[in-house]
């Protein structure tokens, strides 16, 4: 059975109200805001057992309608690994050890290995696209704590594109990384869907961010951001669907309170209509690609 999530994730607030509900692909997805910061968050959600059944069988067969890979993810995969290289060669002259978490087919994996030359691990719990990585000569590990056992070295870069919004506990999940996995001067890539463009409320986010409650979960994780960026791509030359963050472990640990959000309900609202009007505008610009 789901569970109710009494108390948000990034600042420990128990006020909570309604923010959207809906039905995605047949099952409820109802999200609620938390009243001192901001947070959008999924309540109720699945339980972690519930959620390890749903990441080993189910999920890739309710998003992308297969188990296994699909022509149409593996092309936007493809174009997603582009502009993530193009984000962050600028600032990152090498990588020698590079993990990706979420790695799915290790298509991310081996386009840095490519420009970088560096070592390449994943995990990825989805057993047919992990077996497909695995194939193609990549380490890929089906969780992080299988990583963690192997006694892996500490990676200069860790990546992960469109995991952070499935993970029931982002703050602890990156404070985690920064200490454990990611070495002392390293970096992480993040990218997840905006609040302020992006449908978000599907039944596999646990959060919707927005620009402020990322760097904020950022922030109390430990990290000071160095680059950020609000974009479309690849799917979308018009909305800034997408957040991507490339970030390092802070100098000094920041502890103030987290500084709430206002206005964003108005913030999404208007967000979704300036999509739905430029679609109607400028069709091919809006949706470049499916996915
Ligand atoms: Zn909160």
């Amino acid at each position: 059975m789901p569970e109710d999530v009494t108390t948000c994730a990034l600042c420990g607030s128990t006020r909570s109200a309604p923010f959207d509900r809906r039905a995605f692909r047949g099952r409820p997805v109802t999200n609620r805001i938390c009243l001192n910061c901001g947070l959008v968050y999924q309540s109720p959600r699945m339980t972690a057992s519930e959620a390890d059944a749903f990441y080993a069988e189910e999920y890739r067969l309710l998003q992308e309608g297969s188990a296994g890979p699909t022509a149409r993810n593996v092309t936007v995969q493809k174009a997603r690994a582009e502009s993530l290289a193009e984000f962050v060669q600028p600032l990152l002259p090498s990588v020698s050890r590079h993990l990706d978490i979420g790695c799915s087919l290790g298509i991310l994996l081996r386009h840095f290995r490519e420009k970088y030359q560096g070592q390449a691990v994943g995990v990825e719990p989805g057993e047919a696209h992990r077996i497909q990585a695995q194939k193609e000569g990549l380490n890929v590990y089906a969780s992080l704590e299988e990583l963690e056992k192997a006694c892996e070295e500490r990676f200069d870069l860790v990546s992960m594109s469109h995991v952070l919004e499935h993970l029931p506990d982002p703050v602890g999940y990156l404070a985690h990384l920064r200490t454990a996995i990611l070495s002392p001067d390293g970096r992480l890539l993040l990218e997840v869907p905006n609040l302020y463009a992006h449908d978000s409320f599907e039944v596999a986010h646990l959060f919707a961010f927005s620009p402020h409650t990322l760097t904020e979960t950022l922030r109390r994780s430990g990290f000071e951001v160095v680059k950020f960026e609000q974009h479309g791509r690849p799917n979308s030359a018009l909305f800034p669907l997408y957040l991507t963050i490339l970030c390092r472990p802070a100098a000094q640990p920041d502890l103030a309170p987290v500084r709430p959000e206002r206005g964003v309900a108005r913030k999404r609202r208007i967000g979704m209509l300036w999509r739905r009007v430029l679609s109607r505008l400028f069709p091919h610009r809006a949706w470049q690609m499916q996915g």
